[in-house]
């Protein structure tokens, strides 16, 4: 790290990173700080501003400005760009660095911290160029009238993001915003959130106007409470619990404004006796392994039809068996959960789990040399949960495999859709028309048919129903999320 985010504090070792408001490098009003703790080892290498209620009203103000007058608000759809697809470029152009920052903040192995930071560039790429193609209409109406309709920016957005892939969400959240000329102020999570504050160097680096793009790190208590219920923001962006996300939505409701929620998943994988074996099993592993199954897609339970049970259910602990953990720098196929407090809870679910004598199929290895001090859990697969146990409700958020048999087509139908969650479900079949029957009673944003994109691909509209949350992201069904419409009506006789 070079510029102003991150200088060395003289006498101490560790990186101190600050806020971005109106274009300047600011510690927080206050000058606490909060220490960044990699999971890997369980040790402090950063420190960030706890950003407090005033910087929260300086970063909305300074966003309110750079909308109404400042540069920001003169730039055409083209110019706004033109900068988005530079940001992707530099995202790229420092991707090593990128992704190591991101590996040892999240402890998430290099490989998908790699793929995480290319996945941030793409959005930046991807909504670049959508930004002069979302367009207004004419509407035929009374004579003597002309119509228009206008697609306006929301004003100043609000985006508050979680910890598991906090340099996504940074492109996720942030990018269709600015495509449709809004001026966001982001929260990041305070267990990972250096990668978004080194992003938003980059930005000001190739150009983005002051006040554009702000960030205030911090606690979500207070920072996130302080931005969620700001009265100068027009819209929120919200991703994390479903608990902090009803206090999100309440916020939201006192000041009158919409608010798109994400809030997780107990995703099904559907998997019927048709169904290719081969290409199954590693996706489903794979589903809950990646970034060890703290993400809000994780394919966490697996319905796998009764006639073909036992056959699977073997090819899947085999696979299960082989998987290691380790640190970040280790790269292995899952590395440790982002905290103390996240182990803890992961840990309850399968103590839990055990205690109601749910039988263990497989338990993966922490390898040799994973450093002591790290939050790691190895993987564990459970089966047969019964339906209403916990394991088969409740969202884990952690490295654990449920596998619950079923009948037939009707029955996979009502248990996949049987949770208080809606986000994205998989079905395994080689049967075409069940493929289409299934998809479409699936209550869920997303389907996945003999394959499964844990979330993927930022051209495909993304989000829930139910306690999953409400509105889209991804795609170019986000950009209408972040804008609303103006209907001009021109009387001329
Ligand atoms: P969380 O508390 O909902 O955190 C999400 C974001 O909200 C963070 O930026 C957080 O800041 C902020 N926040 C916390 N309290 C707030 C408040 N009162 N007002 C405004 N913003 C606030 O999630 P978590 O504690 O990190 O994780 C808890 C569980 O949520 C997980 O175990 C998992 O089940 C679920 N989760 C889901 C997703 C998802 O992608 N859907 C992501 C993360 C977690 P701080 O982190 O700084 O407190
Ligand atoms: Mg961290």
């Amino acid at each position: 790290m070079t510029a102003s985010t991150a200088r060395k504090i003289v006498g101490e070792t560790a990186t101190t990173y600050q806020n971005l408001i109106g274009g300047k490098w600011q510690p927080a009003s206050d000058a606490r700080t909060v220490d960044m703790v990699s999971p890997s080892d369980g040790q402090a290498f950063a420190k960030i501003a706890r950003g407090t209620k005033a910087d929260v009203d300086a970063a909305v103000k300074a966003a309110r400005h750079a909308f109404e007058e400042g540069a920001w608000s003169k730039l055409t759809a083209v110019e706004r760009g033109r900068l988005m697809t530079r940001l992707g470029e530099a995202i790229l152009a420092n991707h090593e660095e990128l992704s190591q920052l991101e590996a040892r903040d999240c402890g998430k192995p290099m490989k998908q911290a790699r793929a995480d930071i290319t996945a941030a560039a793409r959005y930046f790429e991807f909504y670049g160029g959508a930004a002069d193609k979302v367009h207004g209409d004419t509407v035929p109406f009374l004579d003597g009238y002309m119509v228009t309709i206008l697609r306006e920016a929301k004003g100043v957005t609000g985006h508050i993001i979680p910890w598991n892939y906090p340099a996504q969400m940074f492109g996720r959240s942030l990018a269709p915003a600015l495509a449709m000329g809004n001026a966001v102020v982001m929260k990041p999570a305070e267990d990972a959130c250096v990668t978004p504050v080194r992003m938003a160097q980059l930005a000001q680096e190739v150009g983005f106007p002051p006040g554009a793009l702000n960030v205030v790190t911090g606690i979500g208590e207070e920072a996130g409470a302080a931005l969620a219920s700001h009265p100068g923001i027009d819209f929120l962006s919200f991703t994390g619990s479903p608990e902090v996300g009803t206090l999100v939505q309440k916020a939201a409701a006192e000041n009158h404004i919409g608010c798109t929620l994400e809030l997780g998943g107990k995703s099904p994988q559907i998997v019927f006796e048709d169904a290719d074996f081969d290409a199954a099993v590693p996706v489903v592993v794979n589903a809950i392994v990646q970034n060890g199954g703290q993400t809000c897609s994780a394919g966490s339970r697996v319905l796998v039809q009764k006639s073909i049970y036992e056959k699977f259910v073997a090819l899947v602990v085999a696979r299960f068996k082989l998987l290691r953990v380790g640190s970040h720098a280790m790269d292995l196929d899952c590395g440790p959960l982002i905290s103390e407090n996240q182990k803890r809870r992961v840990h309850g679910f399968i103590d839990r789990a055990k205690k109601d004598g749910i039988p263990v199929l497989a338990e993966a290895q922490i390898a040799d040399g994973a450093p002591s001090g790290g939050f790691y859990v190895a993987p564990v697969l459970f089966g047969p949960v019964p339906r209403n146990n916990s394991l088969a409700c409740d969202e884990v958020f952690g490295p654990v495999l449920s596998i619950i048999p079923f009948e037939d087509e009707a029955d996979a139908v009502k248990l996949a859709n049987s949770t208080e969650f809606g986000l994205v479900a998989g079905i395994w079949t080689r049967d075409g028309a069940r493929q289409m029957r299934v998809a479409k009673k699936m209550r869920c944003g997303q389907v996945f048919v003999n394959g499964y994109g844990a979330g993927g691909g930022i051209e495909l509209p993304f989000g829930g129903v139910k306690k999953s949350g409400h509105g889209r992201e991804k795609g170019l069904e986000a950009l209408h999320e972040f804008s609303h419409t103006k209907t001009i009506v021109f009387k001329h006789g």
